[in-house]
């Protein structure tokens, strides 16, 4: 018997989840299918439904459909609660229960996969978006010193940071109130990579620096900025992408699979 899962989004056709699932499988020895599937941007829920009749057993959801995932779970964890967003589904007979993560994916790969500890560390997170409110729980049980979010429209940041400010030291501010003094950490969540941009942002703050873009599959204008600013680590997030899906994996099937070979497998 074969377990069903999937990955809806639109557009969907780049998506490497269902590379890195089937490898996953492959390492557990499960006996699994993953597909893309477009759903139509106006009938995410009748797509979702359809395939949860046909006896899929859970999916990924991504852009544009996050929010619209969140409010289809019938039952929240605490990161997607928090996150206002779901990135997973698990099917467990007639509950639909909703996780998100991304955080968990993005800290899994600072920590384990690249040995950075980030507890104490001043982390500045560029963008107030989606992804900046996925990451912020996983990044402030880290128990970093202060974390600082900066953003093109400076009262999302704030908002933003007060949402969070009972979990741990958050601040939110504009982009132009970044001081030009070095941080330990940047994470680059905006989505200005796409347009082929970086925001003008004060260059002291890179100095020395592990400067993380979300983006990957291309060297981006943010990784330029970072090595032309002295920084001391650049990564894009293609670590992230691979350890949100094992914890996606781990949350349908309980089994651990081995992230770095597939990462390793993707980088070529
Ligand atoms: P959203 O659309 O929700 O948010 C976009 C953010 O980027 C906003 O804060 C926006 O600012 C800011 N922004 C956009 N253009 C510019 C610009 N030119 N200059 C400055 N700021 C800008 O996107 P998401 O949060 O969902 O995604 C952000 C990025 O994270 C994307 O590139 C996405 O691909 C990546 N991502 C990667 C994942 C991974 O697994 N590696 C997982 C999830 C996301 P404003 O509020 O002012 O509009």
């Amino acid at each position: 018997m074969i377990d069903c899962y999937g990955v809806f989004g639109n557009p969907i056709k780049h998506s490497l989840s269902p590379i890195i699932h089937t490898q996953f499988a492959e390492q557990t020895g499960l006996n699994i299918q993953y597909d893309k599937i477009l759903a139509p941007i106006d009938d995410f829920v009748h797509s979702a439904k359809s395939f949860i009749d046909q006896g899929a057993k859970g999916f990924n959801i991504t852009v544009p459909f996050k929010i619209e995932a969140f409010n289809l779970a019938t039952k929240l964890s605490l990161n997607a609660k928090t996150a206002g967003a779901v990135n997973t589904i698990k099917v467990n007979g007639n509950e639909l229960i909703g996780e998100n993560t991304d955080g968990i994916g993005l800290v899994n790969d600072l920590t384990k996969n690249l040995s950075i500890n980030l507890n104490n560390k001043t982390i500045l997170i560029l963008g107030a978006g989606g992804a900046t409110r996925g990451i912020l729980l996983p990044l402030l049980k880290q128990i970093p010193k202060r974390l600082m979010i900066a953003n093109r429209t400076a009262s999302r940041a704030e908002q933003l940071a007060l949402d969070f400010s009972s979990h741990g030291k958050t601040c939110g501010f504009g982009l132009d109130k970044i001081k030009d003094t070095p941080v330990d950490v940047i994470i680059n969540a905006t989505s200005a990579s796409l347009d082929g941009k970086m925001p003008t942002i004060a260059n002291g703050v890179a100095n020395g620096a592990i400067c993380y873009d979300l983006m990957y599959g291309m060297q981006t204008p943010f990784m330029d900025w970072a090595k032309a600013n002295n920084a001391k680590m650049i990564v894009d997030g293609l670590g992230m992408l691979v350890e949100q899906a094992a914890a996606a994996f781990e949350f349908w099937t309980g089994k651990q699979p081995n992230t770095q070979e597939v990462i390793k497998n993707l980088r070529g």
